[in-house]
């Protein structure tokens, strides 16, 4: 879990980009309620306050010059109504406290500099907060009384904040409470979204790295059908293709390393023999003609390695030329001929008059007719035909293989031309002639295609684009 808050983790980014966010705008919302409040219940006092107060300095210009003034005065601060809410007290022209409605001594009032603050205002009253001896904290209006008596210079009423304070503190409190519930269910909610990301993810990770050393047991388990099961299912796949790509390369290295391994084998053994025997012309003669064959067949093998690790890293190029296709493909005939009556095959090669010239590379060309050819021979059984046959199609030149041999089943049919992929175990091959054939048949335009039935023979159909005469 700790190590879900590391530096770049998907966690961290959405705890600061978003829960960060919410978190600042949700305290902002809150201070400016609690400023809103405080703003209104200070207002409401205030209203209160004057409102009263008003009322009261009204009343007593009624008897402003009545000889009953004082005791109406004294008569109205002791039986204030309102006296649970608020405090009414008079102010003698000294500034001093002469009456309170609580009954409080007067005496103890301290100076609240609101009585000169009245007296100096164009209005005659003053508004004011301030804080008790008490601590308490009070809003305080003041309004200079009209009267002729001295003692009664000023009248003020005053209210605790104290309760207000108290109530805004609950309500900070209970906007707080809200605030973090809401926090702690995003948080919530928020981690297990970023969870159901963050684990699958990171098992992805583990698992890759066994991919990348080599280990292709493990599959990812896929829990939704979401963006991330996608995800799952992409790279359980890719896994299944490395896994299979490095299973064909392992059989291809040990099939090339068995390719090369018998023709050495044969070099060996006949040049230990022709050692042994140099006084024997025949036995020297045989096996130098082994030799030669061999060292022909391995230089082949490591030819067409050569080429396809060339088409592999795209260094593999034509030298293209007007060419007579038809001079290839006899003299890929001509090579096979002695060898397949050597096995018993019949080889057939139905020559046409002439085809259109192909714009190509003559050797490359020559080097896809023997490839052709040679797995025909190679995958026959003795007794079997192999026909060579060309002809022209729209313009087009068509060179068709075809022998009676072992076939390819529907399975391996369409992997045959991808690399290092072998259908038959049972005869020499590295798995790379018909991709490297099908890649130089491609590069010409043209197309290879095969049709085979397992047990009865295959036919493989090149196309080449012909030169038109210009
Ligand atoms: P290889 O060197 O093994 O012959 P290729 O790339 O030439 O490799 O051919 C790939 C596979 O296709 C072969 O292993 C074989 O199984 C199959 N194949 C190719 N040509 C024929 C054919 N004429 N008859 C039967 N199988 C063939």
């Amino acid at each position: 879990m700790l190590d879900l808050f590391k530096k770049q983790s998907i966690t961290r980014r959405w705890l600061i980009n978003s829960m960060g966010i919410v978190v600042a705008v949700l305290i902002v919302v809150e201070i400016l309620a609690l400023i809103l409040a405080d703003n209104y219940y200070s207002s409401a006092i205030r209203q209160s306050l004057v409102s009263t107060l008003e009322g009261i300095s009204a009343e007593l210009k009624n008897y402003q010059s009545s000889a009953g003034y004082s005791a109406e005065v004294r008569s109205l601060v002791e039986s204030f109504p309102e006296k649970e809410k608020f405090e009414l007290m008079t102010i003698g022209s000294s500034g001093s406290t002469t009456l309170t409605s609580s009954g409080f001594q007067p005496s103890e009032w301290m100076d609240l500099g609101d009585y000169e603050a009245a007296k100096s205002s164009e209005t005659g009253t003053s508004l004011s907060e301030t804080t008790l001896k008490s601590g308490e904290h009070v809003m305080v209006y003041t309004v200079m009384l009209p009267g002729p008596v001295e003692e009664y210079s000023a009248m003020r009423i005053m209210t605790s904040l104290d309760g207000v304070r108290g109530q805004l503190l609950r309500l900070g409190i209970m906007l707080s409470a809200v605030l973090l519930g809401i926090v702690l269910l995003m948080l919530f909610s928020g981690m297990y979204f970023v969870r159901s990301i963050v684990i699958p993810v990171r098992q992805m990770c583990s698992i890759a790295h066994n991919y990348a050393s080599g280990d292709f047991r493990e599959r990812i388990e896929k829990t939704k059908e979401d963006e991330i099961g996608e995800l799952a299912d992409a790279i359980n796949y890719m896994a299944t293709e490395l896994e299979n790509s490095d299973k064909v390369k392992n059989e291809f290295i040990s099939s090339v390393s068995h390719e090369l391994r018998t023709p050495l084998t044969a070099i060996k053994g006949w040049s230990e023999t022709a050692l042994e025997m140099p006084d024997d012309p025949e036995t020297v003669q045989k096996a130098m003609r082994v030799i030669t064959g061999e060292t022909q067949r391995l230089s082949e093998m490591v030819e067409e390695l050569l080429d396809f690790s060339r088409i592999q890293d795209g260094r593999f190029t034509l030298r293209k030329e007007t060419c007579d296709i038809l001079a290839e493909l006899g003299e890929a005939v001509l090579i096979y001929t002695e060898r397949a009556k050597s096995l018993e095959l019949e080889l057939k090669y139905y020559e046409p008059q002439m085809l259109p010239f192909v714009y190509g590379d003559r050797a490359r060309l020559r080097q896809v007719f023997i490839n052709i050819i040679d797995n025909a021979v190679k995958y026959s059984n003795p007794g079997g035909t192999v026909s060579v046959e060309a002809y022209e199609q729209k313009g087009d030149i068509v060179v068709l293989v075809s022998d009676t041999g072992v076939g390819i089943s529907p399975d391996d049919l369409p992997k045959v031309k991808t690399k290092f992929y072998k259908a038959n175990h049972t005869r020499r091959g590295s798995g790379i002639g018909l991709a490297v054939a099908n890649e130089i048949v491609e590069m010409h335009g043209g197309s290879l295609i095969i049709n085979s039935v397992l047990g009865k023979g295959t036919t493989v159909m090149i196309t080449l684009p012909g030169m038109t005469e210009s």
